[in-house]
């Protein structure tokens, strides 16, 4: 103790920096293997260094610390429409740009159904890039998950451009790029673009035929576009993708931030959302006062057009929430290792480990169903992806707050507190849920697959008996006729379904302690309402050892 301490600092664990978030999860080299996708195992290794590394876990902390600024205008009064971002913004922006989180899919292999009309991309000697491009993604979302934001709507963005082939051939490669180019000015004299979509308004954010916004066509496919968004992120996006109203109904187009004479596009941003988590990336409030715009796709069928998109983005939501689960688990999986409570490591004490094994199977159970989601766009499975897609969505984004307020619940009170990363954990965790379509709306796409799609369904169902004569409680289920899909059990159906597939994914590509433990609680009797009620048996401490993550030294 020093002259001037009153006390020793002790029973502290140490900062759970300069870890290897790819080599240290077994669960996802697993995955990676088994969706054939060793080849990126090279770039996972070295994204998985950098997301762990001590620098950049503080430039997470700064960026989410100093949020973002508007400036409506510069200091001799001009309108400018900005935002100042810390430089931590853009330091990670680069970083997760050079690691391709935007552009591996497709820059590497052929996107979903879509070759044979509109080849995007085509390298045959690069499997399953989609589930590399997920598992960069997942990554990440462990580093800083406010710049997945960007990456996710630029990675969606090919989905919707495929409809103007012509826009496609002009941004392509400037999308794909992995250069990062924040300079505010046309997209001609940048060397690399971030895309964004502005869907939402004040009246109606999942109902979006409610959309007011105009579009007046001024020649060609070019329109003038007068409204409003009431959520718009990453405002200052090179290109966004927007809906508006015309005869035709509503129609999808694409702006430029910037237009090619340099001035802003005719876009005002009113305000920044000041919001709960998610706070190193900004969300505005804009409005239109006559926004030049290029149509995409067919007139009148914009929803559909964007809703390609919001396919690949709800995909980006599975991931990013499930990388979350996996940031919280390990985090208090490493907290509880070191620290005593009752002269007991707490990782020792029965109910703990209890608690933390129940953790860490909610993670890798997410992992699994996030990542056979993205499987399913390498292996040009269309019909199981239009159903993955959204229940992956909805499971893992409504798991991942009830993970992360029980894992920060493991640091004591320390976790309550902002300057520790479970507390960023907490407040980032709903919104995974929340955009792209609420929890609702997700499911009653869930069902809307199951009723009107029936090979949707057939996949689905194919699937989750692959691991058939595994488990009882999964025979059991599999046995038993699913109810009607109607309105009212939307959330119902959804749940059961995401929950049986991640039994037979784990019953198939897991360890057995895994997968028992993960039938036996949620697909069996002994399922609690909290974490931590596994039944006498559970093999916890071979769970707590594969999830746990070493620390150099
Ligand atoms: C941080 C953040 C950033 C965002 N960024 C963007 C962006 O960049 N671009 C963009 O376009 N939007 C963005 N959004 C908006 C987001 O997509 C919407 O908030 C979301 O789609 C819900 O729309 P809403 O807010 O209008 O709620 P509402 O549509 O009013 O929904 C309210 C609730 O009602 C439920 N509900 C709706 N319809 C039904 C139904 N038929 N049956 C049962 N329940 C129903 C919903 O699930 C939800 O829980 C962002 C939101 C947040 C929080």
């Amino acid at each position: 103790m020093s002259g001037y301490a009153t006390h020793d600092v002790l029973n502290q664990p140490p900062e759970f920096t300069g870890f290897n978030a790819y080599l240290g999860d077994a669960a996802l080299r697993d995955a990676v293997g088994v969706f054939g996708a060793a080849w990126a195992e090279g770039r996972l290794e070295a994204c998985g260094a950098r997301v762990g590394a001590a620098h950049v876990q503080a430039l997470a902390r700064e960026a989410n610390r100093r949020v973002p600024e508007l400036r409506t205008h510069d200091r001799f009064g001009n309108r400018i429409d900005q935002v100042e971002f810390h430089p931590a913004w853009h330091a990670l922006m680069g970083m997760i740009r050079a690691d391709e989180v935007h552009a591996l899919g497709w820059t590497a292999e052929r996107p979903l159904g879509w070759t044979a009309e509109r080849p995007l991309g085509w390298t045959a000697e690069r499997p399953a890039a989609h589930t590399a491009r997920a598992a960069l993604s997942y990554l990440w979302s462990q580093g800083e998950a406010g710049v997945g934001c960007p990456a996710a709507m630029t990675f969606a963005s090919m989905a919707a451009l495929r409809h103007a082939p012509q826009l496609l051939e002009k941004f392509r490669s400037k999308i794909l790029s992995p250069g990062y180019d924040a300079a505010p000015v046309p997209p001609a004299q940048k060397t690399a673009l971030t895309v964004a979509m502005a869907m939402t308004e004040k009246q109606g954010g999942s109902d979006l035929r409610q959309t007011q916004t105009s579009a007046v066509p001024v020649g060609g496919r070019k329109y003038l576009l007068t409204g409003h968004k009431w959520f718009f992120s990453v405002p200052t996006s090179d290109l966004f993708l927007t809906l508006a109203r015309n005869d035709a109904g509503i129609s999808c187009f694409l702006a430029q931030g910037w237009r090619d004479d340099g001035s802003r596009n005719f876009l005002l941003l009113q305000r920044l959302k000041d919001k709960c988590g998610n706070r190193s990336n900004a969300s505005s409030e804009v409005e239109f006062r006559g926004l030049e715009a290029e149509l995409v796709g067919q007139e009148g069928r914009g929803i559909a057009t964007i809703l390609e998109m919001a396919q690949l983005t709800r995909l980006e939501c599975a991931l990013g929430s499930a990388g979350l689960m996996r940031q919280a688990a390990s985090l208090a999986i490493h907290h509880a290792g070191h620290r005593t409570a009752f002269q007991r490591r707490l990782i020792d004490q029965p109910l703990m480990a209890n608690v933390l094994a129940d953790l860490a199977i909610e993670a890798e159970a997410a992992m699994w169903l996030a990542m056979r989601t993205a499987a399913a766009l390498d292996a040009g499975e269309a019909a199981l992806f239009r159903i993955l897609a959204p229940i992956a969505k909805y499971w893992i984004c409504k798991r991942a707050p009830a993970v992360a307020a029980e894992a920060l619940e493991c640091h004591g009170g320390n976790g309550f507190v902002e300057e520790h990363v479970a507390a960023r954990l907490y407040r980032d965790a709903p919104v995974n849920g929340l955009w792209e379509g609420s929890g609702n709306v997700i499911c009653l796409d869930v069902i809307r697959a199951l009723t009107r799609e029936p090979e949707a369904a057939a996949a689905l169902r194919a699937e989750i008996a692959l691991a058939a004569g595994g488990h009882k409680a999964l025979d059991d289920w599999l046995a038993a006729p699913l109810p009607e899909p109607t309105e009212g059990n939307a959330r119902y159906l959804a749940q059961q379904l995401a929950v049986a597939l991640s039994a037979s994914l784990l019953l198939r590509h897991a360890p057995p302690a895994v997968a028992e433990a993960f039938c036996a609680t949620r697909l069996g009797q002994g399922n609690g309402y909290a974490f931590g009620t596994h039944p006498a048996g559970v093999a916890v401490e071979g769970i707590l050892q594969r999830a746990a993550v070493q620390l150099p030294g």
